[in-house]
Order: structure tokens, then C-alpha cells, then sequence
């Protein structure tokens, strides 16, 4: 029987109101116990000393370019990245090639996922058949294969009759629906947000209104077909301002923010004078948006911290900016963004930060994880809240670098990934 002691960390678990002082013990892969001593007589131990014992981080929202595009990311590489960057499991975005809109992409996505043994990946099936918007994919074939929610997203489901049959069809299958939301007649080849600083540079703008309206429809299409809708990357402060009142009008929907809409504001287009990794969809915000952002982090408004993890080639990003590819990789950053940005401002705590990155996005596509119950699956992030980090790019298990990051000293990192018992990474 194969056993791992985790002595002396703080567990912080919110699924079981836990933060305290405790040993946990993993047996045969499980969480087999939680005692303020456990005995470490001929047992592996790992001194967590300082260090914080947490459910393992789920990322709602990878993209892993396999199959097509394995020069920018496998599903090998992209689940290590992961754990290295302190992701017990990650949901990978169907925008590959070929699309995941049927079973047998998504049976191979789980193969390859099974096959490397590093985060657990899930696969999230497209909406329409190809991203193209024409007409629904074979939704009911994919969840019987393991998809765990549907999403168009890289693109909007712009026909709003098309996006209400979805929801229907998602209660049927009992999936979320994830919305990449941006409404495409607005401004369709945009570079970059609009406002002061798209005016400056000259740069075509995308408005947040497009983003507002698609928010606001999705919201009331969730109210008349009684679908869980999970609103992708939410960037402005109008479209925090929606859900909020969505939720206190009890419909189910959920959000998620990224680390860099939280933490860069449109001002770093112009400051880093057109660098293209300051270039994603949704675009980086307006200083107001940013705060809002923060504010929906800090009163619940926002559900969960995802990392829109988009590798690219370093030739694709090279290109002008109006022509460079959307989307910057996430997984490497994402925890040490959280720790130095918002938990050591005091602007979250670390048990909110758990909540955010793993208890509820379990919640929010239903997945095993997310907590550290007695007989649970050993998924277990281990982090050092203190301990300083540069990012060097160059390190990163990811395929690709398209970063804004690189360089930037940070307080707090993922320092151990545990996935089903077994030490995975580990820093030092
Ligand atoms: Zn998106
Ligand atoms: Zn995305």
C-alpha cells in the first residue's frame, strides 16, 4: 500500500470549513486522513513546514492546441505545464483542429490525457458543429464520451435563436454552457480595447459593450431555458454588474476572471509599445474595469480564477500587432499572480483564493476535486505563500512563451502538485 505524509501545513479546505494546523495522510491514491498528529513511522514524508495544503487547482479554461496545432502545445506539454504551475486538472477548449464537436475527438483528447499521467484533463465540446455558428454539435454523443460543459469558445454563438437551443439541449445533458462573450457585428477586427489609448496608438477598438450585450443575452436566455450558463474570462465592470444582479436574482450563473484581466490594464498596450503579448481576447481594460473586476473577485461575484492558457508560436506573435494571434499562456503564472496581486494586497484571503481556484470551479462543471474529504482523490496544491519568484519564460514547461509576464519578481508560488497521491512537482 502505497502511502505519502503531508506533516505540518496549513490546510486550508473550504469544502470542509477547514484552516488549521494538520497532517494528512494519502493511502492507495486517497485521502485516508486529517489529524491535528499522524505517526510517520515507515511512511514517505513531506515536510509542509510554512506551507499551505490545498485541494488541488482546477483550471476551467486551458486550450491545449492538440490535435492540429502541436507546434504551440500537446496535451502532454500543456498538462505539465500545468502541474508545474500548480494545476491538479485542467478543461481543455474544443478550438482544435479538428474541432471537438463529436465523440471520437473527444475520446481521444481523455486518451492522450490518460496516456501522460500529469493534470487530469477534461474536455469541454464545442457548441456548434466546426465553431462556425450554423448549427449544434453532436452534444449528447460527446457528453456520453466525457465532455464536461460546451463552448464555442475563440468565437461568440452570435445567432441568439441558435445559442437558445443550446441551452435547451444543455439541461438535457445536464452541461454548462460556456460563453466566450463578445458580440461580432460590434467591431470586428479589433486589435485592442477601445478607448484612450486605442485612440493613441491609432488601433482599431473593441468596445466592452460588446461584451456587455452578450453578458446581459446570455443571462436572459439562462432565465427562460433554466440552462447553467459560466460566463468565460469577464472583463468589464458593466458585465460584473449583470451577474451580480443575476445572482441575487437566484439564476444559475457562474464567472470566472483571468490573472491578467485583473492585473494589466490597456495602458500596457501603449507602455510596452505594441508588444503582442499584451494582445487576448477579451482585450486588456480600461483602469475602471480592472477595479470592478476586483471588486467581483472580493464579494463573490466572480466564481473562479482561470488562466485562458492560449499558447502560440513565437513566429505568430512576431507579427504586426493588428495581424498577431489573440491570447497569452497562463498556467505558469496564474498562482503567483493570485498570491502577490490579490491575497498579499489584502484584497482576497488565502481561503477565498481556494475557493477561486479549485473548490468551485469543481463546483461549476461538476467535476471529483475541490476538496480533501476522507476518501477523496489525493489532489492536493501545495503552495508557499512567501516565497519570491522571478518568472523566467524560458523555464516553462509550456510549448510556447507568448507571456507579458517574463521577468516580473512575484511574492508566492506553487512550490508541490499531487494528482491521485503521487507527487507530481515539486520546486525544490
Ligand atoms: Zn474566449
Ligand atoms: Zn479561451
Amino acid at each position: 500500500m502505497s502511502s505519502l505524509l503531508i506533516k505540518n501545513g496549513i490546510i486550508i479546505d473550504p469544502s470542509q470549513s477547514i484552516e488549521a494546523k494538520r497532517d494528512l495522510l494519502i493511502q492507495d491514491g486517497r485521502i485516508a486522513s486529517i489529524e491535528e498528529m499522524i505517526d510517520a513511522r515507515e511512511i514517505e514524508v513531506f515536510d509542509a513546514n510554512g506551507l499551505i495544503v490545498a485541494p488541488g487547482y482546477i483550471d476551467l479554461h486551458t486550450h491545449l492546441r492538440e490535435p492540429g496545432f502541436e507546434y504551440k502545445e500537446t496535451i502532454e506539454t500543456g498538462a505539465r505545464a500545468a502541474v508545474a504551475g500548480g494545476f491538479t486538472s485542467i478543461c481543455c477548449m474544443p478550438n482544435t483542429n479538428p474541432v471537438n464537436d463529436n465523440s471520437s475527438v473527444t475520446s481521444f483528447i481523455i486518451e492522450q490525457g490518460k496516456l501522460a499521467r500529469l493534470a487530469k484533463v477534461y474536455p469541454v465540446g464545442a457548441i456548434t458543429h466546426g465553431l462556425r455558428s450554423e448549427r449544434l454539435a453532436e452534444i449528447g454523443e460527446m457528453k456520453n464520451a466525457g465532455i464536461v460543459a460546451i463552448s464555442d469558445d475563440g468565437k461568440a454563438v452570435c445567432d441568439s435563436g441558435l445559442m437558445r437551443r443550446a441551452m435547451e439541449y444543455s439541461c438535457d445533458f445536464d452541461l454548462p454552457v460556456v460563453d466566450h462573450c463578445e458580440d461580432c457585428t460590434i467591431s470586428p477586427d479589433w486589435a485592442m480595447h477601445e478607448g484612450e489609448y486605442s485612440a493613441l496608438l491609432g488601433l482599431k477598438g473593441l468596445s466592452g459593450t460588446a461584451e456587455d450585450l452578450h453578458v446581459s443575452r446570455d443571462i436572459q436566455l439562462a432565465e427562460i431555458t433554466g440552462a447553467r450558463i459560466h460566463i468565460a474570462h469577464i472583463s468589464t465592470a458593466k458585465s460584473v454588474e449583470f451577474v451580480r444582479q443575476a445572482k441575487k436574482r437566484g439564476l444559475p450563473v457562474s464567472c470566472e476572471v483571468t490573472p491578467h484581466h485583473f492585473t494589466l490594464t490597456d495602458e500596457e498596450v501603449y507602455k510596452r509599445k505594441f508588444d503582442t503579448n499584451t494582445k487576448m481576447a477579451p482585450p486588456l481594460r480600461a483602469k475602471a474595469d480592472v477595479e470592478a473586476v476586483i471588486d467581483g473577485l472580493r464579494d463573490g461575484t466572480i466564481d473562479a480564477i482561470a488562466t485562458d492558457h492560449a499558447p502560440h508560436h513565437a513566429n505568430e506573435k512576431m507579427l504586426e500587432f493588428d495581424h498577431a494571434p489573440n491570447g497569452i499562456i497562463g498556467l505558469e503564472t496564474a498562482v503567483s499572480l493570485t498570491l502577490d496581486r490579490l491575497v498579499h494586497r489584502d484584497l482576497i484571503s488565502l481561503s477565498q483564493m481556494v475557493r477561486l481556484l479549485s473548490w468551485h470551479p469543481a463546483q461549476i462543471f461538476k467535476l471529483a476535486g475541490g476538496t480533501l474529504k476522507i476518501g477523496s482523490r489525493a489532489d492536493i496544491t501545495i503552495i508557499d505563500p512567501n516565497r519570491k519568484i522571478r518568472v523566467d519564460a524560458s523555464q516553462f514547461q509550456s510549448k510556447s512563451r507568448n507571456t507579458p509576464f517574463d521577468g516580473w519578481e512575484l511574492k508566492g508560488a506553487s512550490v508541490a502538485t499531487i494528482v491521485d497521491g503521487d507527487i507530481l512537482w515539486r520546486a525544490f
